[in-house]
């Protein structure tokens, strides 16, 4: 297995004070026996570096690099956030060195089988505070490797008020030996609290260049060099979208529909006719996604709770039965509505790579487009719409994914982006 950050496509920097914070991990280790804890960090690089001051000095680890209870990782879809935090984890486990990806540390780490990372995968659009409460309460007991607990939440974005607020208290009197990674597109406020953002460090990714992306994708998963340079420039910096367009056909055909949507806006009807055929192919994607996964979890269910059961307190158990099974179709049904919502995202990144081709087209920028296979459609768009046209297109793209994220109905939200896209 290669080295754990192998994976982290086109983020050198993030990299390099990943690896930094390891060794002061290690550091902070080695120095202290049990009863030498590090004391809580704040976010305040200055302040930390007097804190790391001394369990650092004998070490010789830079102390500005020093270790820290909180991160967060930013960065857009796809520039591997979670890939990041997961590598992280895996740095902090590492016996030998910051994340050689050799030893039991990262290996079991990277397999998801570690016994102190818990990783928080949120299925549904968000994640509650009994799941929060929970996690708190296990990441403070002592590791068991005698290393660190970590704790990964992808999609902390997703957390809900109260969630968040259980988290905070966890973060603000971190156990000794207990890291939160945390996970969002920024530090927006709407992504994350003002303030668990102040009680975090922040690692922003940025979107990895195509050249980057077709590397990892030819390197590591083997895909003709011609079709990877495609994909990485089609997936717009997505590395996991890149990796599907390149392997899956029917991702392929997907997107192919997608980018057929401008020549088919021929009029009134043609356009709502475009916006039910997105909303719908979105609709069969993510029933695809999650079918299977519901099935399995209703029958694991329904065989652990048993069926028809008898006798004394059997008519407490029924009532318990309904509604476990109630609380396990709710969850389902939050999950279906993210993978649609997902699917509709991706849809409408790819339009709007469409009208920006168009956009530098029309200005003659020299830049790539993003979808090679449809510059000549984009560029006779440019012609006929001018820049202005084209901005205006694109920016009908970008209202509709913002209406969307504002919980806009979906069917209402594409219905008005396509009219606006047919009369320009
Ligand atoms: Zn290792």
């Amino acid at each position: 297995m290669p080295d754990v950050f192998a994976d982290l496509v086109g983020q050198d920097e993030a990299v390099v004070e990943l690896r930094r914070a390891a060794a002061a991990a290690a550091a902070v280790l080695r120095a202290g026996a049990a009863d030498r804890a590090p004391a809580p960090r704040t976010a305040d690089p200055a302040e930390s570096a007097d804190a790391d001051a001394d369990a650092d000095a004998s070490s010789g680890v830079d102390p500005s690099a020093g270790m820290t209870h909180a991160w967060i990782f930013t960065g857009p879809p796809g520039s591997g956030r979670s890939v990041a935090a997961r590598a992280f984890a895996a740095a902090l486990q590492c016996v030998h060195g910051t994340g050689c990806g050799e030893c039991p540390g990262c290996r079991t780490t990277m397999g998801g089988t570690h016994a102190d990372v818990r990783l928080v995968v949120p299925e549904g659009l968000s994640i509650g505070v009994g799941e929060m409460r929970a996690l708190v309460l296990r990441a403070a007991s002592t590791p068991s490797g005698g290393r660190w607990q970590v704790v990964v939440i992808e999609d902390a974005d997703r957390l809900t008020e109260a969630a968040g607020n259980a988290l905070l208290k966890a973060i603000e009197e971190p156990p000794p030996r207990t890291v939160f990674l945390l996970c969002a597109p920024s530090t927006h406020p709407d992504d994350i609290s003002v303030t668990i953002r102040s009680r975090c460090r922040v690692v922003p990714l940025r979107q990895p260049p195509a050249d980057a992306v077709a590397e990892v994708l030819a390197r590591r998963d083997g895909i003709a060099p011609d079709v990877a340079q495609w994909a990485a420039a089609a997936a717009q910096g997505h590395v996991g979208r890149a990796r599907r367009l390149a392997r899956d056909p029917e991702a392929r055909k997907r997107r192919e529909a997608v980018l057929a949507v401008p020549r088919r806006l021929t009029g009134v009807g043609a356009a709502f006719d475009a916006a039910s055929a997105l909303i719908e192919a979105a609709e069969a994607e993510a029933e695809a996604s999650v079918t299977d996964a519901d099935t399995t979890e209703r029958a694991a269910l329904e065989t652990a709770l048993g069926a028809g059961g008898t006798g004394r307190g059997a008519s407490g158990a029924i009532r318990g039965a309904a509604g476990q099974l109630k609380e396990l179709e709710k969850r389902q049904k939050s999950r279906a509505t993210r993978a649609q919502r997902d699917a509709l995202d991706r849809a409408l990144v790819d339009l709007a790579g469409f009208y920006r081709d168009a956009l530098t087209m029309a200005l003659r920028a020299p830049v790539a487009p993003v979808h090679t296979d449809t510059a000549a459609l984009a560029g006779a768009g440019a012609q006929k719409w001018d820049a202005e046209g084209s901005l205006r297109r694109l920016e009908a793209v970008l209202a509709c994914r913002a209406a969307i994220e504002a919980n806009v109905k979906p069917r209402i939200a594409v219905e008005a982006m396509m009219l606006a896209l047919w009369k320009g």
